[in-house]
């Protein structure tokens, strides 16, 4: 009981993102996650053929989730903003969920402030802006005006990065699900937030596994071939 008191004192803090409902995925991660608390900066549904799944578990563990633009959509079931491929997993994931699911979805803030300020896009444009690694300082500057927290966490791009701006740490953990780098393992960002150091770690997942239930679900097949690629 006392190691336990000891190990959760620490101050740390696990980030994950863009999960996409690929639970192979994300129960790879929650393996591989240090024992701290952990929030999901949006999109817990699209592309991937585990919608319930990944929800059950996300509520299973207590994992705070903010709202993704994909989270939306399938609560929404306004898809003009995405491709045809994202549109159809979309329209797919509505079929699969029940009441209490949307419902979950529907519940998940646009932001969350506490230790850290937690969005999906950026704080501007919480649904809609892609925040890449080499976006201009001026620009971070004022997104850290706006979530005056040490710590800015956003999500979105599937691309990992931390840059150190003044005193204060942004990072993009990465997606879980289907990661956009051209590494083709689940992402995740732990902190520390006495130090603002960032690690970003890379786990194997079982991606043949995800590729045949997609194909299985009538999913477009795409969606399987560029989790092999990373991209
Ligand atoms: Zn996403």
């Amino acid at each position: 009981m006392l190691s336990r008191v000891k190990s959760i004192t620490v101050a740390k803090l696990n980030l994950i993102a863009d999960i996409h409902a690929n639970l192979p995925a994300l129960e790879a991660v929650l393996d591989e996650l240090p024992r701290a608390k952990t929030i999901h900066l949006g999109d817990v549904v699209g592309y991937n053929p585990y919608p319930r799944e990944v929800i059950e578990l996300l509520r299973e563990k207590r994992i705070a989730s903010v709202l993704g633009n994909h989270d939306h959509a399938v609560v929404t079931g306004d898809t003009s903003w995405f491709n045809p491929v994202a549109a159809r997993a979309i329209e797919w994931t509505r079929e699969q969920l029940g009441d209490e699911e949307l419902a979950y979805l529907a519940s998940l803030p646009l932001e969350i402030k506490n230790e850290v300020y937690a969005v999906h896009g950026s704080p501007r444009r919480k649904l809609e802006e892609y925040v890449y690694p080499d976006y201009p300082e001026e620009v971070l500057s004022a997104f850290l005006k706006l979530a005056s927290r040490a710590v800015l966490a956003m999500g979105h791009t599937h691309i990992p990065f931390s840059r150190k701006l003044r005193g204060t740490l942004i990072v993009n953990p990465g997606s879980v699900g289907q990661p956009r780098d051209g590494d083709a393992r689940a992402s995740f960002a732990c902190i520390d937030l006495a130090t603002l150091e960032v690690e970003i770690v890379r786990v194997e997942y079982d991606i043949s596994r995800v590729a045949k239930d997609i194909l299985r679900a009538g999913l477009p097949a795409i969606l399987a071939q560029r989790l092999y690629e990373g991209y």
